[in-house]
């Protein structure tokens, strides 16, 4: 799933878990059973690239923006989005960890689609919560 995913879903099991330590924990089995969903990932090196470097941006805005924002339980769901975003960090973003089991497992259980329509998987978790988070702080 795409990292934007990631954060909501994360920031979202901290705003139920209220607890920081337990809302990492959760975000990240919650990580490992999102990336199981089939989900749009582009063929083209190239595409890949816009497509890292956009999501990454808004995920990185997004927990800026929770951050900032008096968001209620805000340990946890800090927590929770950062836990989320770092189990790609690690396994897809240091070279040594992605060879490791763990990482070939992460990587090679993804069910990856490369038919545009398949971004919808991640718009039907992102849409929602980006509502419900706005929604919150305003
Ligand atoms: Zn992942």
């Amino acid at each position: 799933m795409l990292a934007t995913t990631h954060v909501l879903v994360g920031a979202g099991a901290g705003e139920v878990v209220h607890n920081p330590s337990l809302a990492f924990v959760v975000s990240i089995i919650l990580h490992f059973l999102t990336d199981k969903i089939p989900h749009y990932w582009p063929k083209s090196q190239k595409q890949k690239n816009i497509l890292v470097f956009v999501d990454w941006s808004i995920a990185l805005l997004i927990i800026i923006f929770l951050l900032i924002m008096p968001t209620p339980n805000k340990t946890s769901v800090i927590a929770g989005a950062i836990a989320s975003l770092l189990v790609d960090l690690l396994l897809v973003g240091v070279p040594a960890l992605h060879k490791t089991k763990i990482g070939l497992w992460h990587t090679n259980r993804q069910p990856h689609r490369t038919e545009f329509y398949f971004l919808l998987t991640d718009l039907v978790f992102i849409i929602p919560l980006s509502v419900y988070f706005l929604a919150e702080v305003i």
